[in-house]
């Protein structure tokens, strides 16, 4: 990764030669080192300058050159330490020295300078056009014809009949559960291992949450768990409303026996697909598998507007509503008549211009994201301790974030502990989410594990989400799996 051999230079050598070589390394520093290749000092254009003004010739060597204790580090450096010299002195190398005082590498201050995200947004070359277009037209709010064709295109990119842009993958969950008629005292199934947006809304409309755990091959609602919680609810007579699952860090949940058991009980799905747009399920588009799908452009999203949310249905009737509900409620009449309770919930015009933009490039985003987990899986590979998010055989994942659960005996630390030191690296990595059974404010909820164990929970004793964006440098990628290799070795 590092050449640091065209960067070296060996007594006897010729001011001529330092210059020619400078030129070529075109890195503004060369590095001297004695006969046996030890490092001796670094050579800078401005060393070179302060000797030819000080009358020494082209043809001189650079015996004629002042000694300096050059700055240097040794191998096992620390990034602060590495950043404090550099600032201290403020120079933008420093050459790394092994025992034998063989320069290794020559560390740049942008490797150890530059936060490495989660997952940033990634602005594709449309995007601008459609804003653009937005602006000239001067149609900036609330709906308009961005919004209509984002609609249009997402919906046939999914293979879905109809989708309703809103603001939010969270007002698009909410609106879902209107539809499904959800309200007071009633109760909803949800995934339990998931963001609280996914189950928020069930409080929203004064319904009670019941959470279902994962399963240990997708991490997604645990079918077993599932029927558990369906037998339990027939049993005692309190059928659930509707039933939210989730596809976690862009795979997709198992859908054939979840929906056959829905189908079995008569219980509408909500698919909640905000981190899965793009995934497949047996060849199929993620999102597609319930009554209602949802999906999030959030900024840490795969794709994004900076904020926003899709509802997506086959059924027609059910997003005209959702249309409607979502701008107010308004009947159609010039005194604004109402007959229901309405939401301010649709996706601006303006924004539907970015997510255009966006979704021209979600196949790229997709196997952009692919290639940083196999980077990961590849670089890593000699370490059991790193198990990752297995990819069942009917799922393609979209690998929103790149995850794993972590031998933690063997790693010797927590996965908290590991989260701080790969902060102190200025790398951003998180937990597993929570699950929602352990949240407080979810604590008196019904929680149906998966056979006697929960595995929600293990995983996110266990878990951790790595920097995984799709416009992420492979030389950050680099410097997060040299940071991993190190802990465990
Ligand atoms: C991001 C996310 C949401 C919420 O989407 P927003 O657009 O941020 O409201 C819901 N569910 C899951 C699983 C998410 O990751």
């Amino acid at each position: 990764m590092n050449e640091v051999g065209k960067l070296l230079i060996k007594h006897p050598i010729t001011i001529k030669e330092t210059l020619g070589q400078l030129d070529e390394a075109g890195s503004g520093v060369l590095l001297l080192t004695d006969a046996e290749g030890r490092f001796q000092r670094t050579i800078t254009d401005g060393d070179i300058r302060r000797l030819l003004l000080a009358g020494v010739s082209l043809d001189d060597t650079l015996g004629k050159l002042p000694t300096s204790e050059s700055v240097v580090l040794s191998e096992g450096f620390t990034r602060q330490s590495a950043l404090e010299l550099m600032n201290q002195h403020s120079i933008n190398h420093l050459p790394v020295l092994n025992n034998a005082g063989h320069v290794v590498r020559l560390l740049d201050r942008k490797e150890v300078d530059e936060q490495i995200l989660l997952s940033s947004p990634h602005i594709g070359e449309h995007e601008r056009e459609f804003v653009e277009e937005a602006f000239r037209t001067n149609w900036i709010a609330p709906l308009g014809p961005n919004v209509d064709a984002f609609e249009r295109e997402l919906a046939e990119y999914c293979g879905v009949k109809h989708a309703a842009a809103v603001s939010s993958g969270t007002a698009a969950i909410h609106l879902a559960l209107v539809l499904l008629g959800v309200g007071r005292g009633d109760r909803v199934f949800c995934s339990a291992l998931t963001f609280a947006a996914s189950a928020n809304p069930i409080v929203y409309q004064g319904a009670e949450p019941v959470f279902i755990d994962s399963e240990p091959d997708s991490w997604n609602m645990s079918p077993s768990a599932l029927e558990d919680a369906f037998r339990d609810a027939k049993a005692t007579g309190r059928m659930p409303r509707a039933v939210i699952v989730v596809n976690l860090y862009g795979q997709s949940a198992d859908f054939d026996p979840i929906v056959e058991i829905c189908d079995r009980y008569g219980v509408p799905i909500v698919e909640d697909a905000a981190e899965s747009l793009g995934a497949l399920y047996k060849g199929r588009k993620s999102g597609t598998f319930g009554k209602l799908g949802v999906f999030s452009f959030n900024g840490n999203k795969i794709i994004t507007t900076s904020g926003g949310g899709m509802l997506v249905s086959d059924d027609e009737e059910m997003i005209a509503r959702a249309r409607f509900l979502a701008t107010q409620a308004r009947e159609p009449a010039i005194h604004y008549e109402h007959t229901v309770i309405g939401y301010n919930y649709r996706m601006s015009n303006i924004l539907a211009g970015v997510g255009r933009g966006q979704l021209r490039v979600l196949d790229d985003r997709v196997d952009a994201r692919r290639k940083v987990f196999e980077r990961y899986q590849a670089g890593l590979a000699r370490h059991s301790v790193y198990q990752w998010m297995p990819e069942p055989s009917w799922s393609r994942s979209n690998r929103w974030l790149t995850t794993a659960t972590l031998d933690l005996p063997r790693l010797g630390m927590g996965v908290h502990d590991l989260i701080r030191k790969l902060a102190a690296e200025r790398i951003e990595a998180r937990p597993v989410w929570k699950p929602m059974q352990l949240q407080p404010v979810f604590a008196q909820c019904e929680y149906f594990p998966h056979e006697g164990e929960s595995v929600s929970q293990r995983l996110f004793e266990t878990g951790i989400c790595l920097p995984s964006g799709s416009s992420m440098s492979e030389v950050h990628q680099e410097r997060v799996i040299e940071m991993l290799d190190k802990l465990v070795a």
